[in-house]
C-alpha cells in the first residue's frame, strides 16, 4: 500500500487538531482496522501500524512540536500519486519512502542533507569545474593563467557560527543543545540535524549580518593555473586541494576545462605550429626574405628562393609546441598573391612576357 508519511493525514485530522480530537479520531480507526476484525488482510494490519504510529506521536506534546517542525520543511509531504490529493507535492518529497528513512540512512537521511544543508554526518568536498581560456603561446610553451572561482567559506564576520557580534548565545530548545533530534519511536527512531539551529546545538539572540546566520558566504577566489606546454582545448586540468573546503575539513578539488584562443598568425597541426605568408608575384618569381615571427615572439628572416611555388613549406626547427621535452617545428606556407587588377600598360607588358614565355591563356 502506498506509504503515507503525514501522520495528521493518517489519523485524518487537521494539524491543528487537539488532543481531544486526536484521541477520538484514534479509537474509530483503530477499531475499524484492528487486526481482530480483519483477519488475514495484511493492508489493514498495515494501516493499523500506521495509525498507532500516528497517534503514538501525535499523541505526545513533546514528540508532536518536534514532527510538526519536521513537517514544516516538507518531510512528510505525501507521495504524488498516492492518491492523496493531487500535484501539490513538493518534488522533492515525491521520491521520498518513509519507510527507507527508518532502515537507516535512506532517503530519509538524503533529504534532510538536502533540506537542512548541513547534515552531522560529514560530508567530503565537491569538485569546483571551471572553464579558462588559454594564449596561444602559453598553451604551446606552458605557463600560468589567472582563474576565479565562488566558493563557500566561513563567514569572516562570525567566524561560522552565525551569530551577530555581541549577541548571546544559548542552548537550542529545539534539541537540547544536541544539534540533533531523534524522531520516531522506539527501536524506529532516527537522529537528524536539527533544523533550527542548523546542527550546531546553539542559537543566537540576533544572527549574523553578513551571513544572515548561515556562518557561510560565497566569495570569488582567484588562482593561478600552472598550464603544461602542449595543453588543448577540451584539455581539463586538476588543481589538488585548492577548491571548496568539505565538511569534514578537507579541500576539494578544482577541475579547469582548457579553451586555447587562437592566434591570428599561428596555428597548431599536432607536434608543429603553422603560418601563412603571403608574398607577391615578383617575389615568388626572384626570391626575397621574409620575417616570420615564431611563438616565442622571436623575428626569424626566412629565405625565399626565385622560383618559389605557392603553397610551398619552410621548416623552422624547433620552434612548434614543447610536448615531453622534444619540440615541434615551425612551419611556414608560402601564398603567392596575384594581382587582381592590372592597367593597360602592366596588362601590353604581360601578354608579352606571355608569348615571348610561350604561355597559352
Ligand atoms: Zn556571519
Ligand atoms: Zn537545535
Amino acid at each position: 500500500m502506498a506509504q503515507n508519511a503525514d501522520y495528521y493525514k493518517v489519523l485524518g485530522v487537521g494539524e491543528k487538531a487537539g488532543a481531544d480530537d486526536i484521541k477520538k479520531a484514534y479509537r474509530r480507526l483503530a477499531k475499524q482496522y484492528h487486526p481482530d476484525a480483519n483477519p488475514n488482510n495484511p493492508s489493514a494490519a498495515e494501516r493499523f501500524k500506521q495509525i498507532s504510529e500516528a497517534h503514538g506521536v501525535l499523541s505526545d506534546p513533546e514528540k508532536r512540536k518536534q514532527y510538526d517542525l519536521m513537517r514544516r520543511f516538507g518531510a512528510f509531504t505525501p507521495r504524488a500519486g498516492g492518491g492523496s490529493g493531487g500535484g501539490a507535492a513538493r518534488p522533492r518529497a515525491e521520491d521520498f519512502d518513509f519507510t527507507k528513512g527508518f532502515d537507516g540512512f535512506g532517503g530519509l537521511g538524503d533529504l534532510f542533507s538536502s533540506i537542512f544543508g548541513k547534515g552531522r554526518r560529514a560530508e567530503p568536498p565537491e569538485v569546483v569545474e571551471i572553464a579558462a581560456t588559454v594564449p596561444f603561446k602559453v598553451s604551446a610553451l606552458g605557463g600560468r593563467v589567472p582563474v576565479t572561482l565562488n566558493v563557500t567559506e566561513a563567514c569572516p564576520v562570525c567566524g561560522g557560527s552565525g551569530a551577530a557580534p555581541g549577541a548571546s548565545i544559548s542552548l537550542c530548545k529545539e534539541c537540547q543543545g544536541r544539534g540533533e533530534i531523534a524522531f520516531g519511536q522506539g527501536a524506529f527512531a532516527v537522529k537528524r540535524p536539527c533544523p533550527a539551529c542548523r546542527a550546531r546545538g546553539r542559537v543566537a539572540s540576533a544572527a549574523c549580518d553578513r551571513c544572515g546566520g548561515r556562518g557561510d558566504v560565497q566569495v570569488e577566489r582567484r588562482l593561478m593555473v600552472d598550464v603544461p606546454a602542449g595543453v588543448e582545448s577540451g584539455h581539463k586540468l586538476r588543481l589538488k586541494g585548492q577548491g571548496q573546503r568539505g565538511q569534514d575539513g578537507a579541500v576539494g578539488d578544482v577541475v579547469v576545462t582548457v579553451t586555447v584562443a587562437p592566434d591570428k598568425f599561428l596555428r597548431r597541426e599536432g607536434p608543429d605550429i603553422v603560418c601563412t605568408v603571403p608574398i607577391n608575384l615578383a617575389q615568388a618569381v626572384f626570391g626575397t626574405r621574409v620575417r616570420v615571427r615564431t611563438v616565442e615572439g622571436r623575428r626569424v628572416v626566412l629565405r625565399v628562393p626565385a622560383g618559389t611555388q605557392p603553397g610551398r613549406k619552410f621548416r623552422i626547427r624547433g620552434q612548434g609546441i614543447e610536448d615531453r621535452g622534444k619540440r615541434g617545428d615551425q612551419l611556414v606556407e608560402i601564398q603567392v598573391h596575384i594581382p587582381e587588377q592590372v592597367n593597360p600598360e602592366q596588362e601590353a607588358l604581360l601578354r608579352e612576357f606571355a608569348d615571348k614565355a610561350g604561355l597559352k591563356y
